[in-house]
């Protein structure tokens, strides 16, 4: 036996990175294995994309207003950084486990090199429910675990955004604690400030015009007029209600709605505008009057064109895939598809737009804001909007061909196009030593 032999069997993955079937990193490996066939000699190195290059726990002590001291557990993954540094949001949740961050962190290096940004892929969170902190709490909160995760974030190493549940505001709070513990002014090391911050216009749009805009794209293709056509929407914040409100403007009709505080319907179409004025005053689309409730189970079964789920992840399971009507899936959340219910989806002829494309519009325009703030000179919203729509519609375009050249759905040819550039860079980097 050769003395390397019990080193080259030692294949098996970590515990933490096996496959929970249940879970979003299990739906993400099973993604993995399906563009494997499609990798030629790259699939060499198709190991480094199972198992995520640096992960770090960190404890988030902070004081509460009451006097006692809660502790939280905070998390930044940094899965893949092979072509740039790490890229990818912060969400602020009660069920934000390593293991979904990881997931997250995956999807952004596939989303970053799909649209062929020069990022690799991170992810971060908070497990805490931040609407039972109070401002000041929130603020301690996001200022400790920025502190805890700065040993590895930094405007060349990995650059935070918002996600679910954080904003501009706790942006703003990023970046000064970043800039107080390094001595100066950082901007580039988070993106979604405010855009008297070194932000950048058009950001807080970005991710729902990008749905709306390869979701527009993807409907010339199957021949789906968006005039007239029935929209449900999935999650009312950031990403869904901007989608919502573009496609209302493009004549669609918004028919069904859900999120955690419900679900409605209305034949005629919602009004989007009044809509988004409840959702911001209450926090949520329930209770809103313009508007019939809906049992939550019949939302997935709602007759409709277009379905945009734009919550979180694993939502369309086995379990409601073959009662979906519509003949579009636009996945503005990311991760809301199980490779089970992509393929009920794929059988009954809907086309998926995954959300590795669909909703890569945000980090598009956050790799705008990163571009300037490190040149200080910043952009028209009309430049960034045109610039956007740009790469979006370039990368679908070639997205789209590799799926009828290889006959698989746009996720896998997503995958695809991905993989290649992602390992690409890995195999000519080299390992080190
Ligand atoms: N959180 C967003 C996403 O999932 C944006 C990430 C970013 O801008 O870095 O794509």
């Amino acid at each position: 036996m050769s003395p390397t032999s019990g080193l080259v069997t030692a294949h098996a993955l970590p515990s933490y990175l096996q496959a929970d079937h249940l879970g979003p990193w299990g739906t993400y490996l099973q993604q993995v294995d399906r563009v494997t066939p499609y990798l030629g000699h790259l699939a060499r190195w198709v190991e480094t994309l199972k198992r995520p290059k640096r992960c770090l726990i960190v404890d988030v002590p902070i004081e509460l207003d009451n006097g006692t001291i809660a502790h939280f557990e905070g998390y930044r993954v940094q899965h893949n950084t092979s072509r740039g540094p790490g890229k990818g949001g912060v969400r602020f949740h009660q069920d934000v486990t390593l293991s979904e961050v990881m997931a997250l962190s995956a999807w952004m290096s596939i989303k970053n090199a799909a649209v062929n940004v020069p990022y690799g892929g991170a992810k971060g969170g908070v497990r805490v429910d931040p609407r039972l902190l109070s401002r000041g709490e929130l603020e301690r909160l996001t200022r400790r675990y920025t502190s805890e995760i700065g040993l590895v974030i930094g405007p060349t190493k990995d650059i935070p955004a918002p996600d679910v549940n954080t904003n501009e505001q706790i942006m703003a709070w990023m970046m000064d604690t970043y800039s107080m513990n390094v001595g100066e002014t950082a901007t580039g090391v988070v993106t979604g400030k405010p855009v008297h911050l070194g932000g950048s216009l058009g950001r807080r749009e970005a991710t729902g015009r990008g749905v709306f805009t390869l979701g527009v794209e993807a409907a010339q293709h199957i021949g789906l007029p968006i005039e007239g056509a029935r929209l449900a929407v999935q999650g009312f914040g950031n990403v869904g209600g901007v989608a919502a409100k573009l496609f209302a403007a493009a004549g669609a009709r918004v028919v069904a709605v859900q999120d955690h505080t419900g679900s409605l319907y209305r034949e005629a179409g919602l009004d989007v505008a009044a809509l988004l004025a409840h959702v911001q005053a209450q926090g949520g689309v329930g209770g809103f009057a313009g508007a019939e409730p809906l049992a939550n189970d019949a939302f997935w079964g709602v007759d409709c064109d277009i379905l945009i789920p734009a919550a979180l992840e694993g939502q369309i399971t086995a379990a409601n895939a073959g009662q979906i009507q519509a003949r579009m899936v636009i996945e503005g959340a990311n991760g809301p598809t199980t490779p089970e219910a992509d393929d009920i989806l794929h059988d009954q002829g809907v086309l998926v737009l995954p959300d590795v494309i669909a909703n890569a519009g945000g980090v598009t325009v956050s790799y705008f804001e990163w571009v300037q703030d490190f040149s200080s000179f910043f952009w028209s919203e009309d430049e960034i909007n045109a610039r956007l729509v740009r790469i979006l519609k370039e990368a679908f375009a070639g997205i789209w061909q590799v799926a009828q050249e290889h006959k698989v759905s746009l996720r896998t040819a997503t995958f695809i196009v991905a993989c290649q550039r992602i390992l690409y860079a890995r195999e000519m980097r080299g390992l080190y030593p």
